[in-house]
């Protein structure tokens, strides 16, 4: 199969596809890869990398769309690309169609076959292709707390892990799972004291097993919220309710009973936020100030660290890409359930519920 690797368009994204190395094997496995001109740059990989993995270097999108049998994003395929797409064309990246009618419809023109990163779903219930952009952003929101707590930052002036003498600084995780985690994990190896939440009683149990002592899970309530407020230096906000908008958890009328210059860092933003007063920011501009509480919302985290999101991407994605190129996308569907489950749109038509009936759309 001819794979195609586009450079990424969309405003702050410096990912790509696919590292070398990805490459490599793909190419390995009998395939000819086209690598758009610097589409790795932002991640670290120079064109040549790619040469010597065995890609050609191709000078526009246009030329990638021509002679691709599968084209592989990062985001989702920008206004500029819809008219490049062929009918047949596999276009397999995150596509997030359930909040973007102009890209569903324009994907419906297409007769393209459109595979969704987000919807490749394990017999378990796992999203495997969003679990490392998870662990990336979980990670980065303790850092990114860190930094606002400082007081040219906006921030209440707290050192995270202390010193020997001083208290350690307060870290409060809303939601348990792969973002919270890796949040907990990263506010405790700096040695703060960190309350970890969730709303299951099996992820309590098994946070307390294997998070370290300085970590405290808790059954999440309003009540617990509102307590656990007053003492907090970073909130990071990483619920998940799949299929549903995130529930707003900390209101504002909360906020007046934080300490001035506390950080809250809302993971949750991409699906709404869960935090009332929370509205999506970019790395430009990251932070706004609410009630002297400082509020970091942005929505695509692991952009802006693409050195790490980029191969931690690939490391997910190349099993299912290079599946899709050997056996083509039928037999693929047809011998994977996982890969099945991220048929989106197919010869014109949806073929995922959850986009169906966000717009009122046959299915
Ligand atoms: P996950 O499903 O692994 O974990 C979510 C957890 O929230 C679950 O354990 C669930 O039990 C818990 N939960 C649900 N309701 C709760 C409540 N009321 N109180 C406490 N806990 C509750 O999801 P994840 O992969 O950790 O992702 C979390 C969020 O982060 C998602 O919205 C995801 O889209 C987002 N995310 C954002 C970025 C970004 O760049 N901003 C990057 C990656 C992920």
């Amino acid at each position: 199969m001819i794979v195609g690797i586009l450079k990424e368009i969309k405003k702050e994204e410096n990912r790509v596809a696919m590292t070398p190395a990805g490459v490599e094997v793909m190419v390995h496995a009998g395939h000819t890869l086209l690598v758009e001109k610097n589409a790795g740059a932002g991640s670290g990989f120079a064109d040549e990398a790619y040469v010597e993995a065995g890609a050609t270097i191709v000078a526009t999108p246009a030329e990638i769309y021509a002679k691709s049998d599968m084209v592989m994003h990062v985001k989702e395929p920008q206004a500029s690309e819809y008219g490049m797409i062929r009918p047949g064309q596999i276009v397999f990246t995150y596509l997030h169609l359930a909040a973007d009618e102009p890209q569903t419809q324009a994907l419906i023109k297409s007769g393209a076959v459109c595979i969704a990163y987000e919807t490749i779903q394990k017999a378990d219930g796992s999203l495997p292709l969003l679990t490392p952009m998870s662990e990336v952003a979980g990670r980065m929101a303790i850092q990114q707390g860190a930094k606002y707590l400082e007081m040219a930052q906006g921030g209440n002036g707290v050192l995270l892990g202390g010193v020997p003498g001083v208290d350690p600084g307060t870290v409060v995780v809303i939601g348990g799972g792969v973002v919270g985690t890796h949040a907990a994990r990263m506010a405790c190896g700096l040695g703060a004291k960190v309350y970890i939440l969730d709303m299951s009683l099996d992820r309590l149990r098994h946070l307390s097993e294997v998070m370290p002592s300085n970590c405290f899970p808790l059954m999440s309530s309003p009540a617990t919220v509102r307590k656990l407020l007053r003492e907090a230096d970073v909130v990071v906000g990483a619920v998940l309710v799949t299929g549903a908008k995130a529930p707003k958890l900390v209101t504002r009328d909360m906020l007046k009973t934080m300490k001035k210059g506390a950080v809250m860092v809302d993971v949750a933003i991409d699906q709404g936020g869960c935090f009332e007063t929370s509205k999506a920011t970019t790395h430009t501009d990251p932070t706004f100030v609410v009630d002297g509480v400082v509020h970091y919302c942005v929505a695509n985290m692991p952009g802006a660290v693409a050195k790490t999101s980029t191969p931690a991407l690939t490391n997910a994605t190349l099993p299912y890409a290079l599946t899709i190129a050997n056996k083509g996308w039928k037999r693929a569907m047809q011998d994977s359930c996982e890969i099945a489950k991220g048929a989106n749109v197919i010869d014109g038509k949806i073929t995922f519920k959850g986009v169906a009936e966000a717009f009122g759309l046959n299915y």
